[in-house]
């Protein structure tokens, strides 16, 4: 591996908490963070070779890992960063790239339609793979196309409409695909107008949400008909506790790391939630973080 990237690129044994925004986790075997597609690909094709397992990891803002860690390659992509704009209303974004520099670099270049992404706190790549959204805005409604690398290792380009987006999901979520950039097809705007919608957005954001405490956003999907968040506190579990980690009092749909939470703690407390609310409503809730490593 660091004959194919620089040695200060391969990290053994790296502690998953570091990268992760609920702040937990175990080491992964390796953490490797490849420079370009073209080390990207050798680094697969060297994991494949021997069989080893690796995982695509974006801001981690989506993910919780396992407390034993995670025993295959994690490999990042926060080098991927690059933000070009390819024509007036088209702006091209490394899958490494965060949405919040997405935005800006929109806003810097008076366009809109990207304002809704700008509290995301994850990559384009990973925004890609689950059609993240807020606030009425979705990837599907600004994704041109995405170019992906596919698990045979072919370098292919989706338009919006191969990449099926749905409710956090897309044709590629779960099928080894690794996105690489993505095109947005944004509009002209007032620059004004975008900085005042970014700013709205925010302070929406910070009122309803516990920003202050590490997390990964809303734990849950949202059940058809039906608010997460209402169904847990209904269920009398705001505030309710594992350990470190907690329902948050100001969004029940938030599991937080109220302080020195594992991410069995969190584990726990997902799953006694999911079973107090099936229990209480009859609905079944779905994860909606991703899981990585043995729980
Ligand atoms: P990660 O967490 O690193 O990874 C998530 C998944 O994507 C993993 O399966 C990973 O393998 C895969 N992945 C990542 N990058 C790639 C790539 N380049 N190629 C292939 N697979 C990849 N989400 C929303 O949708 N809307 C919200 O409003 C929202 N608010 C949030 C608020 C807070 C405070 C937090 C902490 C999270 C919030 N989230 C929200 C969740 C999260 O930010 C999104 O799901 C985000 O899209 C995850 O991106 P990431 O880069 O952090 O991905």
């Amino acid at each position: 591996m660091r004959q194919i990237v620089s040695s200060e690129n391969v990290i053994e044994n790296e502690d998953m908490s570091r990268h992760t925004t609920f702040k937990t986790g175990g080491p992964a075997s390796l953490f490797i963070s490849p420079a370009d597609t073209e080390q990207l690909k050798k680094v697969i094709e060297v994991l494949d070779r021997i069989s080893a397992a690796f995982f695509i990891l974006g801001n981690g803002s989506n993910i919780l890992v396992s407390d034993k860690g995670f025993d295959g390659a994690v490999i990042s992509l926060r080098k991927f960063s690059e933000v070009t704009l390819k024509d007036d209303t088209t702006i091209v974004a490394g899958a490494g790239a965060l949405n919040s520099a997405i935005a800006s670099f929109a806003r810097d270049n008076s366009l809109t339609g990207f304002e809704f992404a700008a509290g995301i706190p994850g990559t384009i790549g990973g925004a890609m793979i689950m059609n993240a959204g807020a606030y009425d805005g979705e990837m599907k409604l600004v994704t041109k196309e995405v170019t992906v690398l596919s698990p045979s290792g072919e370098i292919m380009v989706l338009d919006n409409s191969t990449m099926e987006f749905g409710y956090r999901t897309s044709a590629i979520k779960g099928r080894g695909y690794v996105v690489l950039s993505a095109a947005l097809q944004l509009e002209k705007g007032d620059q004004e107008a975008i900085t005042a919608k970014m700013a709205e957005l925010a302070s929406r954001r910070r009122d309803k949400q516990p920003l202050e405490y590490p997390s990964a956003g809303s734990t849950f999907k949202r059940p058809e008909g039906y608010f997460a968040g209402k169904l847990i506190e209904d269920a009398g579990l705001r505030g309710y506790s594992v350990g470190g980690a907690a329902v948050s009092d100001k969004h029940c749909g938030f599991v937080i790391n109220k302080g020195g939470a594992t991410s069995s703690d969190i584990y726990r407390l997902i799953t006694e939630v999911k079973d107090k609310v099936q229990k209480e409503s009859g609905v079944e809730l779905e994860p909606e973080v991703i899981m990585l490593g043995e729980f």
